[in-house]
C-alpha cells in the first residue's frame, strides 16, 4: 500500500486531449477522484460520492511516489508565492474549512478544539478567521501547545495535569463552549470534547478514530441536547484554501518543521509516530 494524501506537485507530461497544463505548472492536489453521476455528487456533496476513488487506500496507491497519473480536474495551480511545501498544507486546510461548516461559528462563540496536530492547528486558525471568541486547545505536547498559541489558541492545556474539559466549561462561564472540535479522534477527546460544550452546542468530530466502535457519553449528549457532526474531508473548500495559503502563507508555513526525502520515508513516519524531535508537519520531499 502507498500512503500519502496531502500532495502538490509539478506538470510531467499531460495526455492527448488535455490543454491549459503545460509542463513545469506547480498544483496541490486532490487526493479523491469523485464519480460526479451519483446523486451526492449531483447535490453538491462530492465528498460522500457514492463511487469516490481516494488515492491512498488499500487497493489505490497513494501519493508517496515521482510520478501519479490523475485527471487534470484534481490539480489545483499554485502561483510562484507558495512553495510546493507549502501547498501540501492546502489539502487538510480544506477539511479545516469544511469543518467549519459544521462549526457554525458565531462572532464571539467559546470554542475548544481537542489535539493540535496539524489538522487541529489548521482548525484554530479557521476558528479565528471566523470570528469566534475565546479558543481553549488541549493538547498533551508542549511544543505543539506553543504551535497552537501561535495560530491564535487563546488558552493552552497539558489534558495529562488537569481534567480539560472540566477547566474548558468551568472558564467558558461555567456552562462550556458553543462548540468543541475533536481534532484528536480518541475515545477521550471525543468524550471531553462532549463534557466540554455548552447546552445546545455543537460538536464536531474531525478527525479519524482508529477504531470502529468509540463508547460516548450519551447522556450528557441528550440532556444538554447538543448536535454532534462528523466530518469527511473536504468538499468545495479547496480552491478557496489555496487563496487563503496565498494570503496567509508566514501564518501557516511555519507548521512545517520538517522535509525529509523519500528514501527515508520510513524513518520520517516513525519519527512522527513517536511524536519526536518537535515535528510539526513533516513533508517528504
Ligand atoms: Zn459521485
Amino acid at each position: 500500500m502507498v500512503l500519502g494524501h496531502e500532495p502538490a506537485g509539478t506538470v510531467a507530461k499531460t495526455g492527448a486531449g488535455v490543454t491549459g497544463w503545460p509542463a513545469g505548472t506547480r498544483a496541490a492536489l486532490e487526493p479523491a477522484i469523485y464519480c460526479y453521476h451519483c446523486e451526492f455528487c449531483r447535490s453538491g456533496r462530492h465528498n460522500i460520492c457514492a463511487n469516490i476513488r481516494f488515492l491512498s487506500n488499500p487497493l489505490i496507491p497513494g501519493f508517496f511516489r515521482e510520478y501519479v497519473n490523475l485527471p487534470a480536474a484534481s490539480l489545483l495551480p499554485i502561483p510562484d508565492s507558495v512553495p510546493l511545501d507549502a501547498a501540501t498544507l492546502i489539502e487538510p486546510l480544506a477539511v479545516a474549512m469544511h469543518s467549519l461548516k459544521f462549526a457554525g461559528i458565531q462572532i464571539g462563540d467559546r470554542v475548544a478544539v481537542f489535539g493540535a496536530g496539524p489538522i487541529g492547528l489548521l482548525t484554530i486558525a479557521c476558528l479565528k478567521l471566523a470570528g469566534a471568541g475565546r479558543i481553549w486547545v488541549s493538547e498533551p505536547l508542549a511544543h505543539r501547545r506553543d504551535m497552537a498559541k501561535s495560530m491564535g489558541a487563546d488558552v493552552t492545556i497539558d489534558p495529562n495535569q488537569v481534567d480539560a474539559a472540566r477547566q474548558i466549561f468551568t472558564e467558558a462561564g461555567n456552562r462550556g463552549v458553543d462548540c468543541a472540535l475533536d481534532c484528536a479522534a480518541k475515545q477521550h477527546t471525543t468524550n471531553e470534547a462532549i463534557r466540554a460544550a455548552a447546552n445546545g452546542g455543537r460538536v464536531v468530530i474531525t478527525g479519524i478514530h482508529s477504531q470502529c466502535f468509540v463508547p460516548m457519553e450519551v447522556s450528557p449528549m441528550r440532556r444538554k441536547e447538543l448536535a454532534i457532526f462528523n466530518v469527511r474531508r473536504s468538499n468545495d473548500e479547496p480552491e478557496r484554501a489555496r487563496d487563503l495559503m496565498v494570503e496567509r502563507l508566514n501564518w501557516f508555513a511555519p507548521m512545517i518543521t520538517h522535509h525529509r526525502p523519500l528514501r527515508e520515508i520510513a524513518a520520517a513516519f516513525a519519527n512522527a509516530e513517536a511524536y519526536g524531535e518537535q515535528a510539526g508537519k513533516t513533508v517528504i520531499v
